[in-house]
């Protein structure tokens, strides 16, 4: 199978007006009645392209298509059904409008395909559709010929036209793209590290290129991870606040008038993001397993700049304060995981549970690891393993979590978990985040009801 994207935007409103999408397969079996694709309407909230007048035509000419509409939570997706057979090679065009920004939108997560000034930046399932998981040779490619002089494409895996040998034919999904007047910073001989953007920024990019280029370095040797490209998207938003989203070997964060950037308050949140593209657990249920990822990307976005000398202990000690008091100062800190995953993009602050009781949660069972191994094993091992174990195709959730520290450290930590998923309360340890901090209670006020609750103390040993 092959599968080539073409990308030809037109401009308009000094940015982009709107995109021609077309898909090329060298042939793609599908029967009468079939799914030909599904295009993502919007994701958490947050709204998507339209796939406007989709046209199919193969050797035999136009296919007709019926849509359907299904919106298996947090998305919406409008569904293509062939009206016959395909035969030959197969063509699938449509038109993609960036969003209207409305006042009071909500920002984030970042997955929109939206225009600033020059250009545009998006998620790719923000405008390409779903094919489904069948391998081959897939190559995107951008006709830039109705766009101003200088235009270009890049995304995740390269800048201008890519071709992957071997992968899924969404895997263009996955990742960020910028399109456009795209200005960037390429780091390294081998132009696997870039930081790209499109509105002229009023804060040190270089600075911030060459502090992740450092991380990257770091981070990809311990997670043993030599082969990899990342980038980095830049996105002006028009709101007061902005934040970040991660994708595969991407990031996307926003920028904005108000709220002044540099490297110093954008370190952790980078290294967090940056973390997101190694540790994962599978899925079973949604956001099962979002403990994890999420509190594997706070802890190691902690303990790596801190390793790696780019972190003061006393700056990680900062982070840390922060995000102990964010998590037991939470009143909905006592739900369960499921539930939260459930509520999570309705009500933000069970959006930040995973974070917080998963951190602690592994940051705890490292400490006990090293007590039950004399110092010899902590939670790196048991991260690593799951990732090398994945990474041949294992499937790993939280039963093979649990084994695996059972196997590394001899120790079962299953009833520590299990008042971890459900919100039970436990304490952060000392001697967690590499030995570095000792903490103890101290009294807190609860977010919104101003209850008074215990939360923890960090200082340096
Ligand atoms: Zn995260």
């Amino acid at each position: 199978m092959k599968c080539h994207i073409l990308l030809t935007p037109y401009p308009g409103g000094g940015a982009i007006d709107h995109m021609e999408v077309l898909f090329t397969f060298d042939s793609l079996r599908r029967g009468s009645g079939e799914e030909l694709c599904k295009q993502t309407l919007s994701a958490f909230t947050v709204p998507c392209c339209d796939a406007e007048g989709l046209r199919v035509w193969d050797a035999l000419g136009e296919v007709e298509v019926r849509e359907t509409i299904s919106e298996p939570y947090p998305y919406r997706y409008k569904h293509f059904f062939l009206g016959r057979e395909l035969e030959g090679q197969v063509n699938v065009r449509y038109t993609v409008h960036p969003r209207p920004l409305l006042p009071g939108d909500r920002c984030a997560p970042y997955v929109d395909f939206r225009c600033e000034e020059g250009g545009g930046t998006s998620a790719g399932y923000a405008f390409l559709a779903d094919f489904g998981k069948e391998r081959g040779k897939v190559s995107l490619s951008y006709d830039m010929s109705h766009m101003p002089e200088g235009s270009r494409g890049v995304c995740a895996f390269g800048e201008d036209e890519v071709v992957l040998r071997d992968e899924e034919m969404s895997i263009f999904r996955d990742c960020y793209f910028a399109i456009g007047a795209v200005k960037g910073i390429v780091v390294g001989d081998q132009c696997d590290f870039g930081i790209y953007w499109i509105a002229e920024p009023d804060f040190d990019m270089k600075g911030i290129a060459e502090y992740t280029r450092e991380l990257y370095r770091g981070m990809s040797a311990f997670f043993r991870d030599m082969d990899s490209v990342y980038r980095i998207f830049v996105r002006k938003d028009p709101y007061k606040h902005s934040g970040g989203s991660a994708m595969a070997c991407s990031y996307l964060f926003g920028w904005n008038e108000t709220e002044p950037v540099s490297v110093e308050n954008k370190k952790s949140i980078l290294a967090h993001e940056m973390v997101h593209n190694w540790p994962h657990l599978s899925d079973g249920e949604v956001g099962s397993t979002s403990w994890y990822s999420e509190g594997a990307a706070e802890y190691y976005s902690m303990v790596l700049p801190m390793r790696l000398g780019l972190m003061t202990p006393k700056e990680a000690m900062r982070e840390i304060q922060g995000m102990t008091d964010g998590y037991y100062t939470n009143p909905t800190r006592h739900m369960g995981n499921l539930e939260a995953a459930r509520i999570c993009w309705q009500d933000w602050r069970a959006q930040k549970l995973p974070y917080g009781r998963g951190v602690f949660f592994l940051a705890n069972t490292d400490v006990k690891i090293r007590q039950a191994t004399g110092g010899a094993r902590g939670i790196d091992d048991v991260v690593l393993d799951i990732l090398e174990k994945r990474s041949h195709g294992v499937d790993m959730g939280n039963k093979e979590f649990l084994e695996t520290v059972r196997q590394i450290a001899g120790i079962d930590v299953s009833r520590d978990w299990e008042i971890m998923q459900s919100g039970g309360h436990f304490a952060p340890l000392s001697g967690s985040f590499d030995g570095r901090f000792r903490v103890s209670p101290r009294e807190a006020v609860e977010a919104d009801t101003g209850k008074t609750v215990t939360s923890y103390l960090w200082e340096l040993v």
